[in-house]
Formats: structure tokens, C-alpha cells, sequence
């Protein structure tokens, strides 16, 4: 480790840029910049976020990618470090590990602030002793472009409550950049200047990253080789199919493809554990059986799902787990990913063909939320038909979606195409 040039032994206040950086982008650097400057902090370290144990080396590689890139972008501000402890720290990798590390590096006066992106504030509670962290770090919630500034304030002021904390909130600057979308941007030979440091941009035409499509990069052959273990042939066919459905559907409606192609292939991840495995994950993962689910088991692989995604797989994205976990009983009020990924289920090609499967195809590319009424109506009436009990999630996912079907009829869809 390298992280004697960290220089933090005589700081009294750090803040910390946990990420990715997959690659870094002017996002992240004018976010670190601003909260430096606001909070009046001596320096900002940028970690790198480490990856499984499972890493071959393709992915130690594409580490050290990451971490070189993060050095390249902030080597010209004296108050940003880089650190590897995250990427070399063998294991699995938890952020409260690292405060816990830079704890030991800098003195006992150091005051460490965490820097999160309102997409990451809700990924905070999924993470290892939440509570823990909050005691001994402080937390600094941004802006970020396409998240919505008063449901993070809701979420401040809900963790501020239970945990009787105080949490910063500091608005930046908004970029409307991410990794994810500089990524596709360079499989589809799109110009990427502008949105990252020249230098990045060079290393990455240098090394060739991100050219190949994600779909071959290691994180989806790791999943892919766990999933030919605990899947039966047919479902690991209907995940792949799943999959390209949802990332078809997110490139259509505007949503995230690589979110959406991770999800799809996950979604059935627990499904074919035998039922004894099914209840011993549950209580290992305290996941509480409601009466539908105790006498229908087969219900409750997307919410162990959703667990065995974050802890087997190491998803981390809530946008992610969340369309795991309501893929089967569906959910007022969904997010467009979880109807992307619910969606992809019922209309991916191999299913065998029913009556209105057409009609739910059709819709799906025209009117989301009405491809999501009539794909509920009919897995609920199918389900009456075989006397089985139909959960209280999909009977008021059923009624939401009756509700905004007329109220469509004013407004087409609450998602409009855009041209990109
Ligand atoms: P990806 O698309 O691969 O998820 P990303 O652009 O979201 O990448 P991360 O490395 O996941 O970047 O983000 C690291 C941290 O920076 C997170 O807390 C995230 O919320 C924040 N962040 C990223 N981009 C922005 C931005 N444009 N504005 C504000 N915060 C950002
Ligand atoms: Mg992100």
C-alpha cells in the first residue's frame, strides 16, 4: 500500500470520495472541489471502491485502470489524494473498513466527512453497519442532476431521525455526467471531451477502454459463471433473454442499460434454491415471511433475490436490488427500472405465448404504465385460475396502474420518448 503519501496525519478535517470512478469524470471533481471549499476541509482523498475477491486478473487490471485515471484527474489540485487502500485491501471491501483505516492514519482529532451523490444516499442503509458509520464519520449529501432535491432532503431528514445525527447537505454544481454514460459513449464512438480531464480522456483512448460492449466486461462473467451453477438450463436461458429485453427497453424508454442488463440477468438469481435453502436464507438474512409468501414460496425468491444480488454478487446500486426485489409481485408507484425489469420478465422472446402476451409486448414500447396493468391483470387472473393466493403488492400495483391508465387518458404516459 501507498498510502504514506496520503499526508494526513496533521489534518483536522478530511473528506473522503468514495466511487467508482469507472471512469472519473468533471462530476466528481467539481463535487470534491465544492465540498472541499464549503466545509473548508485540508484535503480530499479519493478511494477508489474495491472489487470482489473473486477478481481474475482482467479485473486487477481494470483496478488499476481505475485508480490510475483517478490520479491522472486530480493530480493538479495539491488538496486531492488518491488512495489504494480500497482496491488493494484483499476481500470484500466496506466503507466502514476504510473510515476505520484512515482513522488509524490521520490523528484522533481528524474529523472525516463522507461525500455521497443523491444516488448513493439510499445505497447508505445496504451498506455494513450503518450506524456505526454514522457514528464515526460524518456524512455530506450532494446534488446530482436527474435526482430529486426534496425527496433527498426527505431522506436526510428520515436518517437524521433515526439515527439522531446530523447530516450536511451541500449543492453543487450540476453536471448531468456519469461513468455510465461516458462508458456507452465510447462503445458508440460518441466524443467524450468535455466531460472528463483531457488526460483521462487520453489513458482511456491509450489503454482502449471501455470499447468492447459492457456485456463482456468481467463483472457480467463472474455473474454469469455463478449463475450456471444455481441455475437449471432453462432459467439461466430465460435470464439472458430477460436481460437483453430489459436493456432494449432501458436504451427505448431513457433508463439505465447497464442497470437494466445487470437486474435482468439477477432477477431470478434465487429461484431455483430447493425451498429448505430458500427459509434457511431467509432467516439467516431476516426476511420476514408474510402469509402469501409462507404458502407460496416461490414468491419470495426476489425479495431473498434482491439480498443474495448484494451479498453474493456485491450489487450495491438500491435502483438495481429494488427491481429485483419487486419483479414479481410488482408494486404501486414503481421506478422506471423496476418496470423495466418486471416487463422484461413477461415479454422476453422465449416465453410461451398466452393470451395478451402480444398486446403487453406491443405496449411496452408505447405506454409503460399500461403494459404494466394489463401484464398485472393477467398474472393475477392466471394465478386465481390455479387457486393460489394473490399478494397484496400486486392487488394495489393492479389498482395504481387502473388509476393511472385513466388518468392516461388525459396524458399519454408519464413517460414521454426522448430523442437522445
Ligand atoms: P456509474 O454511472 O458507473 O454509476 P457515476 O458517474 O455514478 O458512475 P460513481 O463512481 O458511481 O460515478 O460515483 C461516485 C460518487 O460520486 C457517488 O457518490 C455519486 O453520487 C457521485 N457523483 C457521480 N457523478 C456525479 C455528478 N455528476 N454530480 C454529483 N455527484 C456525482
Ligand atoms: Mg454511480
Amino acid at each position: 500500500m501507498r498510502d504514506e503519501i496520503l499526508d494526513i496525519k496533521n489534518c483536522g478535517k478530511i473528506a473522503v470520495m468514495g466511487g467508482t470512478f469507472d471512469p472519473i469524470h468533471y462530476g466528481h471533481l467539481v463535487t470534491a472541489e465544492t465540498v472541499r471549499v464549503k466545509i473548508n476541509a485540508e484535503k480530499v482523498i479519493f478511494i477508489p471502491t474495491g472489487r470482489p475477491p473473486h477478481k481474475d486478473n482482467k479485473m486487477v487490471g481494470y483496478d488499476e485502470h481505475r485508480y490510475l485515471m483517478t490520479v491522472l484527474a486530480t493530480s493538479n489540485n495539491p488538496y486531492f489524494s488518491v488512495s489504494r487502500m480500497e482496491i488493494d485491501r484483499p476481500g470484500l471491501t466496506y466503507t466502514i473498513d476504510t473510515i476505520k483505516n484512515l482513522k488509524k492514519i490521520c490523528s484522533d482529532k481528524t474529523e472525516i466527512y463522507f461525500i455521497t451523490g443523491a444516488d448513493a444516499i439510499n445505497e447508505i442503509l445496504t451498506w455494513k453497519d450503518p450506524e456505526e458509520l454514522f457514528k464515526i464519520c460524518n456524512f455530506v449529501a450532494v446534488t446530482r442532476p436527474g435526482y430529486d432535491k426534496d425527496k433527498l432532503l426527505a431522506t436526510l431528514k428520515g436518517f437524521e431521525k433515526k439515527y439522531k445525527i446530523n447530516l450536511i447537505f451541500i449543492e453543487v454544481p450540476a453536471l448531468s455526467i456519469s461513468s455510465t454514460d461516458i462508458r456507452n459513449r465510447v462503445v458508440e464512438d460518441k466524443p467524450i471531451k468535455y466531460l472528463l480531464p483531457d488526460e483521462v480522456e487520453q489513458y482511456i483512448k491509450k489503454y482502449n477502454l471501455y470499447k468492447t460492449s459492457f456485456k463482456k466486461r468481467p463483472l457480467f462473467n463472474f455473474i454469469n459463471q455463478n449463475l450456471h451453477g444455481v441455475l437449471k438450463p432453462t432459467r439461466f436461458e430465460h435470464t439472458q433473454n430477460v436481460a437483453v429485453e430489459a436493456a432494449n427497453l432501458a436504451k427505448f424508454w431513457g433508463a439505465d442499460v447497464e442497470k437494466a442488463y445487470t437486474a435482468g440477468l439477477l432477477h431470478d438469481c434465487a429461484k431455483d434454491f430447493p425451498p429448505e435453502k430458500t427459509l434457511e436464507l431467509c432467516q439467516k438474512y431476516d426476511i420476514e415471511l408474510d402469509d402469501v409468501m409462507k404458502h407460496q414460496l416461490d414468491l419470495v425468491h426476489s425479495f431473498l433475490g434482491a439480498v443474495i444480488a448484494q451479498n453474493d454478487y456485491l450489487i450495491n446500486d438500491i435502483e438495481i436490488l429494488n427491481a429485483i426485489k419487486y419483479h414479481t409481485t410488482g408494486k404501486p408507484e414503481m421506478s422506471l427500472l423496476e418496470k423495466i425489469i418486471y416487463i422484461a420478465d413477461v415479454i422476453e422472446p422465449a416465453r410461451k405465448p398466452y393470451k395478451g402476451l402480444e398486446e403487453i409486448r406491443k405496449l411496452s414500447y408505447e405506454n409503460l404504465d399500461k403494459a404494466m396493468y394489463i401484464a398485472l391483470n393477467s398474472t393475477i387472473d392466471y394465478n386465481r385460475e390455479k387457486l393460489r393466493m394473490i399478494h397484496s403488492l400486486s392487488l394495489s400495483a393492479l389498482n395504481y396502474y387502473e388509476n393511472c391508465m385513466r388518468k392516461n387518458n388525459r396524458k399519454t404516459s408519464d413517460y414521454t420518448k426522448t430523442i437522445k
